[in-house]
């Protein structure tokens, strides 16, 4: 059997994500925090999330307060962290007004950037509770309506409220750029739902493709571990 790895995704040539990366500009930073064990997963969408957006950082790890590309990034940017937790606000107007309003007296205001947490819900809430800094970090979630729009049918998904973290990227950062960009007012702003994501749509659109691609190795190849 070839063993040949795609040049590009580092993936064995059956497996190659590489025609379903869309060319993504993002405007707002995103920063995944990834547990380790996700690095390895063949259905984790990260990769393919990584490599459609221009402007992704993956950080490997699970107590962030030691990792120096954490620690930088929170020098360098305002960061806002999407995670369900007790203090999570809902994404809207108001809160992202809230959020960039914060350091508006400031000489230096820093841009915004996305953080996600990239594991399963019991590692992810691992990750954070062992990260004070993220602790402290604005919680922002997304709204029901997008939260529980998840296409993602590779992985066993035991809770509601569970997208992967592609979809969950697309609808966050979509959000945020559609409501931080306040200079500009589109008239025909649309709001974002899970068929019109703005400029994330056609990653989205490619992700369902990938969806397929996933599960059409799934009677053939039953050693690709669930976690
Ligand atoms: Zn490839």
């Amino acid at each position: 059997m070839s063993r040949t790895l795609c040049l590009c995704c580092q993936r064995h040539q059956k497996a190659c994500i590489c025609s379903f990366i869309a060319d993504i500009a993002n405007d707002i930073h995103l920063v995944v925090l990834q547990h380790p064990s996700e690095v390895s997963q063949t259905k984790g969408t990260v990769a393919l999330l990584a490599k459609s957006l221009q402007s992704c950082q993956v950080v490997v790890g699970e107590d962030f307060d030691k990792e120096a590309p954490f620690l930088q990034m929170m020098q360098q940017y305002q960061p806002v962290l999407l995670y369900p937790g007790d203090k999570a606000q809902t994404l809207n107007q108001n809160v992202v007004r809230q959020l960039t309003s914060r350091d508006i007296t400031k000489l230096d205001v820093k841009p915004l950037c996305l953080v996600i947490l990239d594991g399963t819900w019991k590692k992810a809430y691992r990750m954070f509770m062992l990260s004070t800094k993220l602790q402290q970090l604005p919680q922002v979630c997304l709204p029901e309506y997008l939260a529980n729009s998840g296409q993602y049918l590779i992985r066993k998904v035991a809770k509601k409220n569970a997208l992967s973290s592609l979809e969950a990227s697309c609808y966050a950062l979509a959000m945020l750029e559609q409501i931080y960009d306040t200079t500009e007012q589109r008239a025909d702003a649309q709001p974002i739902t899970p068929e019109h994501a703005g400029i994330y749509q056609p990653l989205l659109d490619k992700f369902q493709q990938f969806n397929q691609f996933q599960l059409s190795f799934r009677p053939v190849n039953k050693s690709l571990k669930e976690t």
